[in-house]
């Protein structure tokens, strides 16, 4: 967007060219207005009904219109042509509705409209052409008004890549498909406004009539083609953007994606994403606020709370232009200055999973989106956004137990045998696994039953898991037996530590509740546990033989020897 001092800028060297400009080309190239009134009235008034039919394209007003200003440059001159170019111009500025903060267009356009009829004429007169009736068309003027329209053409394209590159910042290549469309405009404009100099001195205005309205029939016919070919490479973006979409295996990385793909199509401010959880409350996975990633809101939204609640509730689109059309029914936090919001259900299988919600500071930000193609990227996004959730949900099964949430036996070991590698290639200086087993747990259960046995091995979990931290990593080796994996740590201070965890074991009752004939009681409940160490490099050189050591070490140094001890291997 263009910043306030670039706009006063704008306005500024408006009021310059523009009044030097018309002073210079009035002076120089003196039009014959007199007798011609109502001629020029005539051109004048086609000219604003053709150029009121709406054509923006990126904010730059496409005009059909240079068969007529052709032949308004060939018959009147250029200063009449400029005139008229810049009164069609007020008409397609009324239409884009400008407001406060797009003013500046007004100026910065018609400068460039400016600029592309001065320069185009200048050049023409320079290299000898004239105007006025009874051109002779002979090569000469066929090869000049060649060279006046070549030199619109690349003018125009010039001052649209200086305004892109310089007052909007995007940066686009000289040679766009839009260049193309103007060089194919071009062609097909050029007989037409010679055709109407010639007919216009045959039946004077109404030759206007003649060739303007089979020409606009093309013109809104080509532009009909114009959007569907956009369209086309919409969809066919959206293809690409659908199948990475797939490609994407966890939760996080296919959201990141997806809104980094909205930022890169739609004009959007702000994205909000709600996923519906089970008790169908919307609950935020992600607020990216001006491309940054902010952390989500915990609050949750009931059914038809809010603008994503309803649109939870409704499973249908909303879109709104502007603050006050939304004020009322949103609830909560919304990003300071925001004016279009947009708001999409994310569907799969006719079910709403999750809520979308964009959000622009612009005004009607949202009024000419491809709703369609928004349409399809939900539609995949809810499809990939499920399957990651399914992907993480199995992974996670695969690794974890499903009693106290730790890593299972098998994930241990491949965690063991990687640090074993990076061990091996000197990455780690050493290792130390310490087996834990309950004592005397079968009375546990004997004495409490097996439900609170549970709770207790669910709570011993989540002690032993937060002593340790991230100092190392913990696993249900099975039963109530447990393995902890300490990397680049002594012998010494891991047996510090193992005596460590003994004590905070043994120096705290579990707490469990209990429900005994409908009553519900709190239990606490004491225990103790027995340590196993061994390190690599020293006592083993391989996983398994470190397993089997920190095992024997428990067994034979803290069991037989009265449990509720830590014993380190000795060979
Ligand atoms: P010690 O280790 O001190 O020799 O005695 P212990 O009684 O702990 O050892 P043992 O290996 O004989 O018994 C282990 C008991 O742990 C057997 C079983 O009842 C109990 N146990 C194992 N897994 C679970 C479990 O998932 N839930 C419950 N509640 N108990 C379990
Ligand atoms: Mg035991
Ligand atoms: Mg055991």
């Amino acid at each position: 967007m263009a910043k306030p001092s670039d706009k006063k800028l704008i306005w500024i060297v408006w009021t310059l060219v523009l009044s030097f400009g018309l002073w210079f080309s009035y002076h120089m190239y003196s039009p014959q207005i007199r007798g011609n009134e109502w001629e020029i009235l005539a051109f004048l008034l086609f000219m604003t009904v053709v150029a009121s039919m709406p054509m923006m394209i990126n904010g730059t007003p496409v005009f059909f219109l240079q068969w007529a200003t052709l032949s308004v440059f060939l018959i009147f001159g250029l200063f009449i042509e400029i005139i008229l170019v810049q009164i069609a111009l007020l008409a397609v500025l009324y239409q884009a509705k400008l407001d406060k903060k797009t003013l500046f267009r007004m100026p910065m356009n018609s400068t460039m409209f400016f600029l592309v009829s001065f320069f185009s004429g200048v050049i023409y007169y320079t290299l000898g052409g004239q105007n006025g009736f009874n051109l002779a068309f002979d090569l000469k003027s066929f090869g000049l008004i060649s060279i006046y329209l070549i030199s619109y053409l690349l003018l125009n394209t010039l001052c649209i890549f200086f305004i892109d590159r310089f007052i909007y910042k995007r940066k686009q290549p000289f040679l766009t498909k839009d260049l193309v469309w103007e060089i194919f405009t071009t062609i097909i404009t050029y007989p037409v406004g010679i055709a109407l100099y010639i007919m216009y001195q045959y039946i004077g205005p109404a030759a206007l009539i003649l060739i303007g309205v089979p020409f606009i029939s093309i013109s809104l016919i080509l532009k009909l083609y114009h959007s569907s070919q956009t369209a086309n490479d919409y969809l066919k973006k959206t293809a690409e953007i659908g199948h990475q979409l797939s490609q994407n295996l966890y939760v996080n990385e296919t959201v990141d994606f997806f809104i980094a793909k909205l930022y890169e199509l739609f004009k959007v401010d702000f994205v909000f994403i709600h996923q519906v959880n089970a008790n169908n409350q919307l609950e935020m996975i992600s607020r990216v606020e001006q491309q940054e990633k902010l952390p989500v809101f915990t609050e949750t939204l009931q059914e038809n709370e809010g603008i994503s609640g309803t649109v939870l509730a409704t499973k249908k689109i909303c879109t709104y232009h502007s603050e006050k059309d939304w004020q009322k029914i949103n609830k909560g936090y919304m990003p300071e200055g925001i004016q279009s919001v947009l708001c999409m259900p994310l569907i799969k299988n006719n079910k709403v999973i999750g809520v979308l919600l964009l959000g622009s500071k612009q005004r009607k930000a949202f009024a000419d989106i491809k709703l369609m193609v928004l349409d399809l990227l939900c539609t995949q996004f809810a499809i990939a956004l499920e399957n990651a959730k399914y992907f993480e949900q199995t992974k996670e099964n695969s690794e974890r137990c499903a009693l106290t949430k730790l890593y299972n036996y098998r994930y241990f070991e491949k965690i063991l045998s990687e640090q074993f590698v990076e061990l091996n290639e000197k990455k780690l200086d050493n290792l130390a696994l310490i087996m834990l087993d309950i004592d005397h747990f079968k009375s546990v259960n004997d004495q409490y039953g097996h439900q609170a046995g549970n709770e207790i091995l669910k709570a011993f979990a989540k002690r032993i898991e937060n002593l340790i931290g991230d100092h190392g990593v913990v696993a249900r080796y099975g039963g109530e037996e447990f393995v902890i994996l300490l990397s680049n740590i002594a012998k010494k201070e891991a047996l510090d530590f193992a005596e460590f965890i003994r004590k905070m074991i043994a120096s705290r009752p579990f707490v469990i509740k209990q429900t005994i004939e409908d009553r519900n009681q709190i239990k606490k409940i004491s225990i103790t546990a027995s340590l196993g160490l061994a390190c690599a490099p020293e006592d083993a050189d391989e996983p398994l033989a470190l397993i089997r050591h920190a095992d024997r070490a428990l067994y034979v140094g803290a069991k037989r020897a009265g449990r509720n001890r830590v014993a380190s291997y000795v060979k």
